[in-house]
């Protein structure tokens, strides 16, 4: 490549830039067939009240790669974010999501249970968002109320009144709103008010040091006092330890999610724990 722009001419070559920008290719055309080929999963973790009763679970996604295995999200997103990727397999995410919801409205145990899915900012900043969700709703015959879309700060902040309309149109359904990560971004409460949410998740860096450093402390619970100032329902992720969620449970918290309970499953292992976890369950175990 160099020869090819003849002599005289000066060439910037760092061997190692070369490598990581053809890693970047390879991984994005692998992700492109990632949803063709059929690779992309949904792994379930169950969300719990106080009582220790599922609630509901949020679907995460995995990457079954065939030579590499499962592989997080944390490892793709950002690259399909950026490819636009994120588009085709954001939507294959809520299908999936909604067809799975349908079976559990379809049986009496798990009817009241609501399906979490993670909406990426690019995702909802599409024009048609609403009109996508809508069309999936009545596709699956699902009952709206039972999903519940989690959006971040990111995916608001760059055109509020856009998301505003968005919101209210899927809301309008029955869908419910939670804002993930609550905490990291940079919203202010400004437009925190003005957004139609139903629950704020706080995030689980706030969660980690809980009991052990004061000023997480001081932020969880204004969070939840904001929280219940605002009706907005208030869920903990990241929850590791009985500590931790007794400490949530003092300060207001009555929703938790995290390795306490369980990690993300594949749906017939969340489906076992829906049923060891389910009140009518409770019965049978202690008759
Ligand atoms: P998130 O939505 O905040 O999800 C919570 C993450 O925390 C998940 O990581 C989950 O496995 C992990 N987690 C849950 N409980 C615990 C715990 O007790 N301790 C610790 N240390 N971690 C816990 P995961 O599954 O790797 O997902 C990472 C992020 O990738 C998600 O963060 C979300 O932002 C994104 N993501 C996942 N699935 C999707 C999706 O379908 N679409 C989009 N756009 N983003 C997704
Ligand atoms: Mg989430
Ligand atoms: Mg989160
Ligand atoms: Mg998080």
């Amino acid at each position: 490549q160099a020869k090819a722009r003849g002599q005289g001419s000066i060439c910037f070559f760092d061997p190692q830039l070369q490598t990581e920008l053809e890693r970047r290719a390879d991984l994005e055309n692998e992700l492109r067939q990632a949803t063709e080929k059929q690779q992309l999963r949904l792994f379930y973790q169950l969300q719990l009240d106080s009582k220790g009763q599922a609630v509901g679970a949020e679907a995460l996604l995995r990457w079954l790669h065939p030579k590499r295995g499962l592989v997080s999200p944390a490892d793709f997103i950002p690259l399909a974010e950026e490819s636009g990727l994120i588009l085709p397999m954001g939507y294959w995410v809520m299908s999936e999501a909604c067809r799975q919801l349908k079976t559990w409205q379809a049986q009496a145990e798990t009817a009241d249970l609501t399906l979490s899915v993670n909406v990426s900012a690019r995702q909802f900043q599409q024009e048609d968002f609403a009109d996508q969700v809508i069309g999936l709703i009545s596709a699956h015959a699902i009952r709206p109320t039972g999903l519940k879309l989690e959006l971040t700060e990111s995916a608001v902040l760059e055109d509020v009144e856009a998301a505003i309309e968005k919101m209210h149109r899927v809301r309008a359904l029955g869908v419910r709103f939670s804002m993930d990560d609550f905490g990291t971004g940079y919203s202010s409460l400004q437009y925190l008010k003005r957004l139609p949410l139903d629950q704020i998740k706080i995030d689980q860096s706030f969660v980690r040091d809980l009991g052990e450093d004061e000023e997480d402390d001081a932020i969880i619970r204004t969070i939840i006092a904001m929280s219940q100032a605002m009706s907005l329902q208030v869920i903990a992720e990241g929850v590791e330890t009985e500590a931790q969620r007794a400490c949530l449970e003092s300060y207001g918290c009555h929703l938790y999610q995290g390795y306490l309970f369980s990690k993300p499953l594949p749906i017939e292992e969340c489906e076992g724990l829906f049923k060891r976890f389910a009140p009518w369950r409770e019965t049978v175990r202690s008759a």
